[in-house]
């Protein structure tokens, strides 16, 4: 059967797809250690699903608003306030399937063919699917391991041209939980405004970000900034809850109507139930993302202690999220058996078949000599798990 081009144009998700393949081998037997979860390890809190219960009893089940409920705007439109001092309507918030949802509407609304869209690496892997699927042309800035994978002012300004529409910028970021300052993003911020281009912010993991560190969006930086800013947020990451699928964006009333116009083609309104669970998330007791914010930087601080002790790996310390991003390229070029371990995606493959644990190849996220190490897992996994990777890679020769 002859598909569509634009199938070809992407790939599967490769964070999915790790998951998926450990979950089989767990399935069959097999005592697998998954580091490839792109999701925290901790339940919904209770008064979350609780909400969701009570809107099952009272019927609330049937098709809401396409943009979703004035409930849930309002909610999102407190949290803006209160986490960001940002000030938005409900003509200027439309909530979707979640946030991955949000950027490829988004990007739906924004660009088309010949529009270029800058993306600084090591990023995340759907940005630039969801960027082929408008017909534009994502644009990958390197980051540099010495700048601490920060995007840099002159790197920006340099990647700009006549094309560019817009920068997708997210931080903390996945997969290396790399996070600005002020001042740092300050320094972006004006490059920005001078070459005029747009301002997507995918701030998902806002809330998980350690020592202490405050958060700042670009948008809440001026009003010059908000204007060119469109927002991506969502429930899943702080509060546990990536199966409800609620996301959402916040940006100028045109692109927010453009956006709720194209999703009343598609999916219509996010689920009536998840909603009533995300205004609990929202605007209920906040203590949970701290009890899990702090267990995530236990983690962190373990993790790469026990990385970094293994000779020829490097890896800098994530600001936020959950992830590590170490550098295994040292053992490139040397062989298990008659096995050559040449790239991230064979290193991968070697520490599934040979260790019995599961990660992403780097080179999905755009740096080959890495991979991506999820630490939404138990203590006692993330020993066991590091100590395999390390017997692995002695192994090699
Ligand atoms: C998990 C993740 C998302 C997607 O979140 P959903 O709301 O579950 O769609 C978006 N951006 C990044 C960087 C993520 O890691």
């Amino acid at each position: 059967m002859k598909l569509a081009s634009r199938i070809a144009l992407i790939k599967p998700s490769p964070t999915l797809t790790i998951q998926a393949k450990a979950n089989a081998l767990k399935a069959a037997g097999r005592d697998i250690i998954g580091f490839g979860a792109g999701e925290p390890d901790f339940d919904t809190p209770l008064n979350i699903k609780e909400a969701a219960i009570r809107a099952i009893h009272a019927g609330f089940t049937k098709y809401t608003p396409v943009g979703g409920t004035d409930e849930l705007k309002d909610a999102v439109i407190a949290k803006f306030q209160r986490d960001n001092q940002l000030t938005y309507r409900r003509s200027e918030i439309v909530i979707s399937c979640g946030a991955k949802h949000s950027l490829f509407n988004v990007a739906q609304v924004l660009f088309e063919e010949g529009d270029e869209v800058l993306i600084p690496s090591p990023y995340w892997v759907s940005y630039t699917d969801i960027v082929f699927l408008t017909g534009a042309k994502p644009v990958v800035i390197r980051t540099r391991v010495g700048d601490g994978f920060k995007l840099q002012p002159a790197q920006l300004e340099a990647a700009i041209t006549p094309r560019t529409r817009a920068i997708i910028i997210s931080y903390p970021s996945n997969p290396a939980g790399v996070c600005y300052s002020r001042r740092e993003l300050e320094e972006l911020a004006a490059v920005i405004l001078r070459k005029g281009i747009m301002i997507i912010s995918d701030d998902i993991y806002e809330k998980i970000i350690y020592d202490d560190q405050p958060f700042f969006t670009l948008a809440s930086l001026g009003d010059e900034l908000k204007r060119i800013s469109v927002v991506i947020n969502g429930v899943s990451k702080s509060y546990a809850m990536t199966g409800w699928r609620i996301g959402y964006a916040a940006g100028s009333e045109e692109i927010v109507s453009a956006m709720t116009k194209y999703q009343s083609q598609n999916t219509s309104n996010p689920t009536s139930i998840a909603q009533k669970a995300a205004v609990e998330g929202l605007n209920g007791p906040q203590e949970g993302v701290g009890m899990m914010t702090r267990e995530f930087q236990k983690r962190r601080d373990l993790i790469v202690e026990r990385l970094t002790a293994i000779p020829g790996v490097t890896c800098l310390k994530p600001q936020g999220a959950f992830y590590v991003f170490p550098n295994v390229g040292s053992y490139y070029g040397r062989s298990f058996g008659e096995k050559v371990i040449r790239n991230s995606a064979e290193m991968a493959t070697y520490l599934l078949d040979e260790a019995n644990v599961a990660l992403v190849p780097g080179g999905d996220f755009g740096h080959d000599d890495h991979i991506r190490i999820s630490y939404a897992t138990s203590i006692a996994q993330i020993e066991k798990g590091v100590e395999r990777i390390r017997l692995a890679l002695l192994k090699l020769r």
